[in-house]
């Protein structure tokens, strides 16, 4: 099947068709799994024009143009550039678009170690990152104008956070970067392409950390950016300069995991907001942060935005960390861990207020993060009722 045929099918058709070329390959459904430094030339002059479709193995090879197209076509970008790990291609694409003099605006609630490359290599290359709360847009608007301030280069979101599942306005926060010549990148991690298509909503560099839903087996890390134009091109260059590959295993396994991507998603979601509604009527619990509950203080711009949720979610108790720890302590079926979207049930019980420096987090409310996996609902509540009591 042809791109542009492909373009014209719903999401999960193209999820199944995206990037397959059995005709490449001798009529084999999936590409070859190319493990490659060097690629031969027929000639000197040849190697020297450097117009060879490959020409070396991390300036592209068969099993990542399969992964490439397959995230362009669900995002609707031009180009998409596969990074050794989600936290590699946020450093990345950060880094591509800024230099010495630039400010950059940076969510509060984002993942940390984001934060942690701004705070330790951005600022010490001169470029001045601000951190914002992502839920006042009027706030951010202000933030954009400073007159006695570096002139902003770029705002990094992330939609929901990851912790604790603040929704931005995207919509609202791409017209202020517009007007101020800005560029917006966003962490799409939690709803994959699926559920939300950043770029239709004027994002410049969409995200993603593929060691989580879209790979899905929690056995590989993987990231991509994807996007249009100088944008992007400038993100493929820095990742030349810096030298980055992956490793075609785990690439063909992305490949393979968003084969089922849909399937996949519809069960974290059917999980996620069983286990999520019965926490929210729970009178352990203090809150569920979970933007797919109606209840919730971001659902209306989540019902806007997107078009399902993920199974990450949070929920907290009032009380100090330790409760938090007790109950993720308690648990038997939830193991104990980083990372989320793989098929297994995983809980933790972050600090928040340490990784914030704008926002402020209360004292008293103590989080525990679930990644709801592909078991039985009902026994992951069974898990949850036992651990809560320990709490
Ligand atoms: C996990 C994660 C990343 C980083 O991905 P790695 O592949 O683990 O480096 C980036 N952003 C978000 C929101 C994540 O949850």
């Amino acid at each position: 099947m042809g791109d542009d045929d492909l373009a014209r099918l719903r999401p999960a058709t193209r999820l199944v068709h995206g990037g397959l070329a059995p005709r490449d390959f001798h009529g084999f459904v999936n590409p070859p799994v190319v493990h490659a430094s060097t690629v031969l030339f027929p000639s000197a002059q040849v190697m020297r024009a450097g117009h060879q479709r490959y020409t070396y193995g991390n300036s592209g090879t068969p099993t990542m143009d399969a992964l490439e197209a397959a995230m362009n076509d669900l995002e609707g970008s031009e180009r998409t550039v596969l990074c050794p790990s989600g936290s590699a291609a946020c450093t990345v694409a950060l880094a591509a678009v800024t230099k010495a003099g630039d400010r950059v605006l940076v969510v509060d609630n984002v993942y940390y170690p984001t934060r942690r490359f701004c705070d330790r290599f951005l600022s010490r290359f001169g470029v001045t990152v601000e951190y914002v709360d992502p839920t006042d847009v009027e706030g951010i608007a202000r933030a954009f104008k400073r007159s006695n301030a570096p002139p902003v280069a770029a705002l990094f979101l992330e939609t929901p956070g990851s912790l604790t599942f603040e929704v931005p306005d995207v919509p609202a926060l791409v017209a202020l970067a517009r007007d101020a010549g800005a560029l917006v990148l966003l962490d799409n991690t939690w709803a994959t392409p699926l559920y939300f298509r950043a770029l239709d909503y004027g994002v410049d560099l969409v995200i993603h950390a593929a060691t989580k839903y879209l790979a899905g087996h929690a056995d590989l890390l993987l990231g991509t950016v994807s996007g249009n134009g100088k944008p992007i091109a400038a993100v493929r260059r820095t990742s030349l300069d810096w030298g980055e590959n992956v490793a075609p295993d785990d690439v063909f396994a992305t490949l393979r995991g968003l084969r089922t991507l849909d399937v996949r998603l519809e069960r974290h979601q059917r999980n996620a907001r069983i286990v999520a509604e019965w926490l929210a009527a729970d009178s352990r619990v203090h809150r569920v942060l979970y933007p797919a509950l109606p209840g919730d203080a971001f659902h209306a711009i989540f019902k806007r935005d997107f078009t399902g949720a993920s199974g990450l979610f949070a929920f907290t108790l009032k009380g100090p960390q330790e409760r938090a720890d007790r109950v993720v302590n308690a648990l038997r079926i939830f193991s104990i861990g980083a990372s989320w979207g793989g098929f297994e049930s995983l809980a933790s019980s972050p600090d928040i207020a340490r990784a914030r420096s704008f926002t402020r987090w209360p004292v008293d409310e103590a989080v525990v993060r679930l990644s709801i996996g592909l078991e039985d609902p009902h026994d992951l509540i069974a898990d949850l009722d036992g651990a809560l009591s320990a709490g």
